[in-house]
Formats: C-alpha cells, structure tokens, sequence
C-alpha cells in the first residue's frame, strides 16, 4: 500500500501460544479487519511486554494463558498458580489486560479472582470462536473508548449538579430553569438524559408524561428523578409517569457518579445501534437519527445543507480481480480518505457496502460540488498495489442534493441517490450535483 497512515483503527497485542495462532491466525486477522482493528502476535512474553510498554494508548492487550504452559511444559498442577503469579508479575503496570482461560482455570474461583483482582479489563473462556473472540475485543473497545458526548439536560439551576464533574465523563449539560418549557428544549436538543429534581416535579407531576408520549421521542433517552427528601408515593407515581430511574440525591457526588454511568452505557448501545463496524463511520440507522438531527438544527439557523451519496465505481470487479478482502481494503482506504476532511458538524456515514453518504453542514450545493469533487481527485490519486509492480487507481461516483430546496432526510437521499445515477450513466468518476434547484 502507497499511504503509511494506519489501516485500521484500533490494535491488538496478542500473547499466545505458537499453536493456538498458527492456524488460527490467518482467520482471526480476517474477522478483525471487519471490525477496524488489527492484531499484533506475540509468543515471547518478553517481546509482549516491551510492546506494552512502549504502546501509545488505545491497544488491547490479550494474554492467552495457555502461553504459560510454553513456559515451562511439564509443570505440576500446583506450580501453575505461582507461574501465573510470575507472569502476572511481569507484566507492565498502569494497563488493563484481556485474559484467555481454560474453562477448567475458570471453574477454580480462587484462581478466577486472583485473574479479576490482576489489571484485569476482561477475561474469556476458552475454546472460543474466532469471530466471537473478535466480537467481544470489538465491544472493549467501544467500551473504553473516548467514545461520543452524551448531552444532558438539567431542569434547574447551574449550582444544583455538578457539570463539570460530568464533563470530564463526557457528558455534556445543559441546565434548564423552566418547567414550563422544558419539553420544548428537549425537543429542540434530543439529549440522551433528561435530570428532574423532585421539587420541580411535584409542582409539575406531567412533565415526564409530556416528553416520553411524544413520539420522536428517542426511546433510548432516559428520564431520571433526583430525589433530595425520601418520599415513596412520590418516587412511585414517577415510575407510572414514566420515570426511568429514581436516584437519591444527597449532594455529595454520589448522583453525578451515576449518571456518568448511565451515561457510559447510553453511549454504548448508541454507539453498538448507530455505527458500522468496519469503519467506526455512522451506519444507516445512525445517520439517519443525526441527520434528523442536523435539519433540525439547519431549519431553526436558516442554513444550508448539501446531502452526497457516493458509490465506487466497479466495485465488483475490484471484488472479482483482486478479492473480498482486497475490496475492503479499497472500502478502508476510501473511508480515511473522506473521515479528516469532514467539518465538526458534517456527517459521514458507510451506507452501505461500498457507498457512503456525506451531509455537509452550512454549505451550498456549489460549494459542496467543490468539496466533494476534492475528495473524488484526492481517492482517485491512491495507488493500490495489487501485485508486484502492479499499481492500480480506482474511483467513485456521487450524487448531490440540497437543503432547503429538498426538505426531509429521505427526499434528500432520493435526489442524492437520482443524481449518482446520472453520474453512473454518464461515465463515472464524477459528481453530479441536482442542477434544478440550483439557483440561476
Ligand atoms: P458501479 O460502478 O455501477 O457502482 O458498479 P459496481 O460494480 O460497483 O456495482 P455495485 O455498486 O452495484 O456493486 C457493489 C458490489 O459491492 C456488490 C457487492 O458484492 C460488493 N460489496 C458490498 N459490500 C461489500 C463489502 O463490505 N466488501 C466487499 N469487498 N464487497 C462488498
Ligand atoms: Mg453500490
Ligand atoms: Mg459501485
């Protein structure tokens, strides 16, 4: 490959034991791909350990416990916990490891804590299947991510909940000081979590009904009460209008703490919903709640949107010359080619297999043209190597509509989508943008 910015977005550092690798590495590495991470072998602990060490965040660490067994080979049964101890001594502090188990270590509970109490972020049971394996370090990753904001909205006043606390969870707060007109910032903001202190609810017991009978509600969306007096009637008439959780209010920290973590988990099934795997990019299920979202927002700023459907032109025989996985590659390349020109408030998203959708936030449709134009000559200009000596360029076509001119998000794909196709039927490698609504 002629770009040396990493493939994939994530890695892992394997420890394991020259045979479970040798035949299965080829098909793990396979199923990783899929999910945006690669995986680094190692058999010597030494090796694994210098490599932790030197690793600059972000990287899984998976120690197969079967390597200790390479170790030293004929050990008795009650040596292996003191060899465990010597490895777990050896490894790099201040990191989380991944722990890969016999299920006949897992069905030892002493063993099985020592595991959980050593610098243990997870641990497996084996025999496990590739893909499962992959699976899982996937959903670790988007566990221990930075991952996305989640927005909270606060009915109250600023000194009642400690948002700098949150902020440092990456939740982002609003506070709100009206009952009155709560539902309708919710409305206008879409947060994750709505906070409602119990004073301000027994003065106004419809407010949670108002919000979730709404039916753009996000049903992912909580609505938590924060309870400072006990007071069982009250916390149970909540739960009937609607409340998803009562929590007790002390005001020492404890509630902040909480949300963080009803946070973290909102961030995850969002994240889990609303993104493709292979490139961490916005799936079809995620760009179309953002880009809800986004005209929104455009249509109460009085700004323009441009939506860009775009598909690489011959996919299949890229699929067919040069294989599957080649093709992904090509989908990988594309994908890092459009993610770092894309604005704060723009969106990206893979679609589908080889398409991919861009909403370019306050941007006419010439400027878009423009931009999207940039990107074609920018893919254009990749180089793939698929053989010795053998350089290839590939290409995409793209389709481009506009807000206001076309007002809901399915319109807009479907403009976006028509204009691609002239783009297919006129020859490829070009970018059509929806010529009747531009303005004379
Ligand atoms: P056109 O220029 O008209 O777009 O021709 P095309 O060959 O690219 O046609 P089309 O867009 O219809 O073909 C898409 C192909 O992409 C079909 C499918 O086999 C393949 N594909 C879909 N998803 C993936 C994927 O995730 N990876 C790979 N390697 N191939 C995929
Ligand atoms: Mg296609
Ligand atoms: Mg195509």
């Amino acid at each position: 490959m002629s770009t040396e910015a990493p493939l994939y977005r994530h890695q892992v550092l394997f420890l394991s034991q020259s045979f479970f690798i040798k035949d299965n590495r080829a098909e793990l590495l396979l199923h990783a791909h899929k999910y945006d991470f690669d995986i680094r072998f190692f058999s010597e602990v030494a090796e694994f350990t210098a490599a932790v060490g030197a690793d600059r965040g972000g990287s899984l660490f998976v120690i197969d416990l079967d390597a200790l067994h390479n170790m030293q080979a004929d050990l008795q049964d009650s040596r292996k916990t003191l060899m465990l101890g010597e490895l777990l001594e050896r490894l790099p502090r201040g990191h989380e490891y991944v722990y890969l188990q016999s299920s006949r270590q897992g069905s030892r509970f002493l063993l099985q804590q020592r595991l959980v109490d050593s610098n243990c972020l997870a641990y497996a049971e084996k025999p496990i299947a590739n893909d499962v394996l992959v699976d899982k370090l996937f959903n670790l990753f988007v566990r221990t991510g930075r991952g996305d904001l989640v927005s909270l909205v606060h009915l109250g006043q600023p000194d009642s909940l400690d948002a700098a606390a949150l902020g440092e969870q990456r939740v982002e707060v609003v506070h709100h000081p009206d009952a009155a007109t709560l539902h309708l910032r919710v409305k206008a903001l879409q947060p994750d979590l709505v906070v409602i202190p119990d004073d301000e609810y027994r003065r106004q017991e419809a407010l949670a009904r108002v919000m979730k009978k709404n039916i753009e509600a996000d049903p992912v969306r909580e609505i938590v009460l924060l309870q400072r007096r006990p007071d069982d009637a009250l916390a149970r008439r909540a739960l009937e209008d609607g409340f998803d959780a009562i929590l007790q209010d002390s005001g020492d920290g404890m509630v902040e703490v909480q949300l963080a973590r009803r946070a973290a988990k909102i961030r995850v099934s969002k994240d889990l919903i609303g993104k493709d795997r292979a490139t961490g990019l916005l799936n079809k299920v995620g760009l179309q709640r953002k880009t809800q979202d986004l005209i929104r927002q455009a249509t109460q700023q009085e700004k323009p949107l441009a939506f860009g459907v775009i598909d690489i032109d011959k996919f299949k025989t890229i699929n067919d010359s040069w294989g599957h996985h080649f093709g992904d590659i090509v989908i990988k390349r594309l994908c890092l080619c459009l993610a770092p020109q894309m604005g704060e408030r723009d969106l990206l998203s893979r679609f589908g297999g080889e398409e991919f959708v861009v909403v370019f936030w306050d941007c006419t449709l010439d400027a878009a043209w423009r931009r999207l134009d940039a990107l074609r000559q920018a893919f254009g200009a990749i180089e793939f190597q698929v053989a010795r000596g053998d350089l290839r360029r590939f290409s995409f076509s793209g389709g481009l509509a506009a807000f206001p001119e076309h007002r809901s998000e399915n319109e807009l794909f479907l403009r976006a989508d028509a204009m691609l196709y002239t783009a297919k039927e006129t020859g490829r490698n070009r970018i059509c943008p929806d010529v009747s609504t531009q303005s004379p």
